[in-house]
């Protein structure tokens, strides 16, 4: 039976809430499945279930799949569409009110996401799963394009964001491939897209990730400010120290922070750590 088919026959009422637009087309499923490398040796973790499409594809080709859904109204769906996989375990939950710590605990060991994306949370899963976890190794995630324009882009384009930078200091983003919206059901108003997160927490030497963090966010704080000025109002620090600091890593003091690329952002780290600036 096909997903329209067992929502209908459920009575499963759509939450726009919940950013709920499912994919159905098992050609595609699969072949997101495909690019994101995932083998039979792999655990994987599936934020927003829906419709157990995606998990179908998922457990094809992972050794164990452990979904994350919010919405209960799913669970009579679920319990029909994902039917006689031995390796699939699905928990009810809000996967944003869980610690990473627990989600880890109950992994127990190494692990991969592959998700579509609730539009609305994708930003604080992607920073939750790549900055407070170690036991990661690859994300795919489907979603809005403009987001995988700014997960992918480069310093100084119109794209380059605070979550550009946080992803590249850990890993390396890649669009792997575009999604019409009409494949989705029932479709948004924005086309999507997959990218795929290689992560590399050893990618750069940074000393202090909280440190990092900070100074990425303050890099963004007012695009329309210079460098200078925003470390000055995050940082609290007076216009010498501010000054010194940006020379030193880009030896030019009008310097705007979406022209940073992570490299500087490690350095400019450096610099707020050995001044013993507090963050
Ligand atoms: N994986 C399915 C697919 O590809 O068709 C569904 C994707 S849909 C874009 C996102 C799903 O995430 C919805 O089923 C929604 O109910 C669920 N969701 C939204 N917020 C969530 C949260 N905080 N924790 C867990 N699941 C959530």
């Amino acid at each position: 039976m096909q997903l329209k088919e067992v929502l209908l026959k459920n009575g499963f009422h759509f939450n726009k809430r919940y950013g709920q637009n499912f994919l159905t087309d098992v050609n595609l499923l699969r072949s997101i499945v495909d690019k994101s490398g995932i083998t039979d040796s792999d655990v994987v973790v599936e934020i927003g279930v829906g419709g157990g499409t995606l998990t179908r594809a998922i457990a094809e080709k992972a050794k164990r799949v452990i979904g994350f859904e919010i919405d209960t109204n799913l669970k009579p769906v679920l319990n029909e569409t994902l039917a006689g996989l031995d390796n699939v375990e699905i928990i009810y939950k809000d996967v944003m009110k869980m610690k990473t710590e627990d989600i880890e605990r109950l992994i127990g060991g190494r692990f991969s996401v592959v998700a579509n994306l609730p539009y609305y949370i994708t930003t604080p899963i992607l920073m939750k799963f790549i900055e407070e976890s170690d036991m990661v190794d690859g994300i795919t995630v489907t979603v809005q394009e403009e987001v995988a324009d700014r997960l992918c882009s480069k310093a100084g384009s119109s794209e380059y964001g605070a979550i550009t930078a946080s992803v590249d200091a850990v890993g390396n983003a890649q669009k792997i491939m575009r999604i019409d919206r009409k494949m989705f059901y029932p479709a948004p108003n924005v086309d999507s897209a997959v990218v795929k997160i290689d992560v590399n927490k050893k990618k750069y030497d940074i000393k202090d990730m909280l440190c990092y963090r900070a100074v990425v966010r303050s890099a963004f704080l007012s695009r329309r400010k210079t460098l200078v000025n925003n470390l000055m109002m995050s940082f609290k620090i007076d216009r010498k120290t501010a000054e010194e600091i940006v020379l030193s890593v880009k030896g030019d003091l009008l310097v705007r922070g979406e022209v940073l690329n992570t490299l500087d952002f490690v350095r400019l780290q450096e610099e707020i750590l050995k001044r013993n600036i507090k963050f």
